[in-house]
């Protein structure tokens, strides 16, 4: 599923091609992906220039001389792709956008979970579809104060949209891991302590993702993410990788929380001391 990073990649691709191009054309391939009509759509983006590229969470936006946005939500398996000739189309191609110099942008779906949409601007986005600040944008003041008086658990408060925009299943986990929190922690027991650790350990992660355009192989050896086995691992030919980075004896864990899988270093992250709740008078008498 394209998470932050992948988004962030896919838009610093498009705005390398798109931006100040005109667009000549939409064409529809399938209509599924589109939630404005496709007449509408035409209306407002032909003839029409990108003046900015934008992302909020997993959603990327075109921003247009004519103040409107074009927002894409990649859904589970949307993509970008660009071309010159018809016969050169991605597989999958759903939308495709002409631009003046000839250049084609696809929008390549093959699930078609991915959405395509007009908006007056990011800001009423945001607002239509109730998401929290960016991930990388939110400040560790902001964190505590959306999740600081929260008796739920951590880790899928933080899969919240509304709460933060952007953190997907795998890099809760990681952020987790490099900051030290335990998933199942109560988010009103973290100290402001952890609170910073949290903010730090979000920027590390979602970084060090960009930075390396998604490819979790490439990730460094300290991150959980090779525990998941989605690739050669960062330790190939031994099963380093299952175990925890700080503790090479510490085998990493998997359970499921708020329904989700779930990593984690037992030792790193420490289950939190139950609060025992005072017996009710049945179990006294
Ligand atoms: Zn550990």
């Amino acid at each position: 599923m394209p998470e932050l990073p992948e988004v962030e990649t896919y838009r610093r691709f498009l705005d390398d091609l798109i931006l100040h191009q005109s667009i000549t054309a939409v064409e529809v391939r399938d209509a599924h992906v589109l939630t404005t009509d496709e007449d509408t759509l035409r209306r407002y983006l032909v003839g029409r220039q990108v003046t900015a590229t934008r992302r909020l969470g997993k959603n990327c936006f075109l921003e247009l001389d004519n103040d409107t946005v074009l927002a894409l939500h990649f859904g589970m398996t949307g993509d970008v792709g660009a071309y010159r000739d018809d016969p050169d189309a991605p597989r999958f191609t759903r939308v495709a956008l002409h631009l003046a110099d000839g250049m084609r942008i696809a929008f390549v779906d093959p699930r078609k979970f991915g959405r395509i949409r007009l908006a007056g601007s990011v800001a009423e986005y945001q607002k239509l579809k109730k998401l929290g600040p960016d991930a990388l944008d939110i400040t560790w003041e902001q964190l505590q104060a959306a999740l600081g008086k929260k008796k739920t658990l951590l880790k899928p408060a933080l899969l919240d949209q509304r709460i933060t925009a952007g953190l997907g299943n795998w890099i809760v986990d990681e952020v987790l891991f490099q900051a030290k929190i335990n998933p199942e922690r109560l988010c009103n027991t973290l100290t402001e302590k952890e609170f910073k650790a949290l903010h730090a350990a979000i920027q590390l992660v979602l970084k060090t993702a960009i930075q390396h355009e998604a490819t979790y192989r490439h990730f460094p050896a300290s991150f959980l993410i090779h525990a998941r086995e989605w690739d050669d691992s960062a330790t190939p030919g031994t099963d380093k990788h299952r175990f925890c980075p700080r503790h090479p004896r510490t085998e990493i864990e998997k359970k499921y929380v708020g329904g989700r899988a779930t990593y984690y270093c037992p030792k790193c992250q420490p289950v939190p001391v139950t609060v025992h709740e005072k017996p009710d008078a049945s179990e006294t008498s």
